[in-house]
C-alpha cells in the first residue's frame, strides 16, 4: 500500500500540473504558477523513486528537497500573482537558497535524516506561510477564500508534521526516527498531506474554473464598447434583485441626432460619443443604480427606491453636462445633446417591461417636442436645441 500510494502522488501531481499549465491559455497568470509547482513537487515525490544506481540516495535527498523549495515558492508566487499582492520574490527565493544549502550541508556532513526532515518541511512551510499572511484579508469571491484557506491549511498539515516528528522521535537515538517512519501513525500523516494536496489541487482547479466562468458571464452580460450591462445583463441583474427592492424608477437616455455624428465625423468619433455618454451616465447616476446600454445609443437606468421626480432631476443635471461636453480631445468639434424618458416602476408590476415602455413613450415625447429634453411621464424640461455643428475638424 505504502508503495503504491508512493506512486499515486506524482501521479495525480503531475495530471494536475498539466491541466494547470494548459489552463493559462483562459486563466490569469496564476494558473502557469500552479502548473510549474504541481509539476516541481511531483518530480520531487518521484525522485526516490530512481534506483540508487542512478542518482545516490544523498543526491535524490538534495534534489527532492530543492523540488520541494521550488514548488512552494512557486505557489507562493501563484497566490501573489492571483490576489495581485507585492513578490517579494528576491527575499522568498533566497530563503530558499539558503535553506537549500542548510539542507544539503545535513544530509552531506551529518547524515542525519530527522534534521533534514525537520529544516525540509520547517523551510516549506515558512517559504508559504508569508504569502498566506499577504492574501489573507484580499477581497475575493468564495472559490477564492476556499484557495486562501486550503493553502494555510497546507501550511498548519506541514507545520504539524514537524511538530508531531519532534516529539516523537529523539535526535540522540537514530532507532526512534526508524521506528516512527515505520509506524500506521507515520503512514497516516503522510496520507492526510496527500490527501489535502489532493483537496488543493481540486481547489485551484475550482478558482481556474470559476475565472472561466466569470469571463464567460462578463462577456455574455456586459458591452464591451461602455463596460455597462447590455440588455441580457440588466435582465439577469433585475431578476436577481430582492422583491422589495422592485419599486423605482426607470430611466432611459438616447443620444439626438446620433446617425449624423456617425455619418459627419466617422464611425469612431460614434463610439467615443456612446463611451462619453456612458461615463457621464454612470457619473450621475447614483451607486446603486442598475445601467445598461440597450442598443446603438440608446441607455437604460434602474433606480431602485427612487421616485421619478429626484429621477428627473438627476437626468436634468446629465443632460446639461452631456449638452455641455466638449469632444475636442476625440477630434470633433460639436455640441451632442440627448433626451431622457422617465417612468415610474410600482412594486406591484409584474415585470420591469412595462415601466420600460412608458418610459419609452416619454422618451419618444421627447424627441416629438424637439430633443435635448427630460420627459417624466407628462411633465417636460430642458431647451429646444437639438445637434448643433459648431465647426468640423
Ligand atoms: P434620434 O435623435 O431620433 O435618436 O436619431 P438618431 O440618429 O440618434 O437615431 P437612429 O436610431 O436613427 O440612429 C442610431 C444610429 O446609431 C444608427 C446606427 O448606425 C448607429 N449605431 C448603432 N450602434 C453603434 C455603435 O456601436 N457605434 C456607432 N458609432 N454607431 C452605432
Ligand atoms: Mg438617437
Ligand atoms: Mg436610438
Amino acid at each position: 500500500m505504502t508503495d503504491n500510494f508512493a506512486f499515486l502522488l506524482p501521479f495525480f501531481m503531475t495530471v494536475f500540473g498539466a491541466v494547470f499549465l494548459s489552463a493559462r491559455l483562459w486563466a490569469a497568470g496564476s494558473a502557469t504558477f500552479w502548473g510549474l509547482g504541481f509539476l516541481s513537487a511531483a518530480a520531487g515525490f518521484s525522485i526516490p523513486l530512481l534506483p540508487p544506481e542512478v542518482l545516490s540516495f544523498k543526491a535524490q535527498a538534495i534534489v527532492a528537497n530543492a523540488l520541494f523549495l521550488a514548488a512552494f515558492c512557486l505557489f507562493g508566487d501563484a497566490l501573489l500573482t492571483r490576489f495581485g499582492e507585492r513578490h517579494y520574490r528576491a527575499p522568498r527565493y533566497a530563503f530558499a537558497g539558503i535553506a537549500l544549502v542548510a539542507i544539503a550541508a545535513v544530509i552531506i556532513l551529518k547524515e542525519d535524516l530527522r534534521a533534514e526532515l525537520i529544516l525540509g518541511d520547517t523551510s516549506i512551510a515558512l517559504l508559504l506561510i508569508v504569502p498566506v499572511f499577504q492574501v489573507a484579508r484580499a477581497p475575493r469571491r468564495p472559490m477564492d477564500r476556499l484557495l486562501v484557506f486550503m493553502v494555510g491549511l497546507v501550511v498548519v498539515e506541514t507545520f504539524t508534521r514537524v511538530a508531531v516528528l519532534i516529539l516523537m522521535t529523539s535526535s540522540s537515538d537514530v532507532g526512534t526516527l526508524d521506528a516512527f517512519l515505520g509506524s500506521a501513525y507515520a503512514f497516516y500523516i503522510q496520507l492526510g498531506a496527500g490527501v489535502i494536496a489532493f483537496l488543493l489541487a481540486l481547489t485551484v482547479l475550482g478558482t481556474l474554473v470559476d475565472d472561466l466562468i466569470q469571463r464567460y458571464k462578463y462577456a455574455a452580460y456586459r458591452d464591451p464598447l461602455t463596460g455597462l450591462l447590455n440588455r441580457r445583463g440588466f435582465e439577469q441583474a433585475m431578476d436577481s434583485m430582492p422583491a422589495g427592492r422592485l419599486a423605482g424608477t426607470i430611466v432611459i437616455g438616447d443620444i439626438d441626432h446620433f446617425k449624423q455624428v456617425n455619418d459627419r465625423f466617422g464611425h469612431a468619433a460614434g463610439d467615443a460619443v456612446i463611451a462619453g455618454f456612458a461615463a457621464l451616465f454612470t457619473q450621475f447616476m447614483p451607486r446603486k443604480a442598475i445601467l445598461a446600454r440597450f442598443g446603438g445609443e440608446e441607455f437604460v437606468a434602474f433606480l431602485p427606491e427612487e421616485v421619478p421626480a429626484a429621477a428627473g432631476e438627476i437626468a436634468e443635471k446629465l443632460r446639461q453636462a452631456f449638452a455641455a461636453h466638449a469632444w475636442e480631445n476625440d477630434g470633433f468639434n460639436c455640441e451632442i445633446t440627448a433626451s431622457f424618458g422617465i417612468a415610474a416602476q410600482a412594486k406591484s408590476d409584474y415585470s420591469v417591461h412595462a415601466a420600460i415602455a412608458r418610459a419609452d413613450a416619454c422618451l419618444y415625447e421627447a424627441k416629438r417636442a424637439g430633443r435635448n429634453k427630460v420627459v417624466m411621464e407628462g411633465k417636460v424640461s430642458g431647451e429646444t436645441p437639438t445637434l448643433r455643428i459648431i465647426s468640423s475638424s
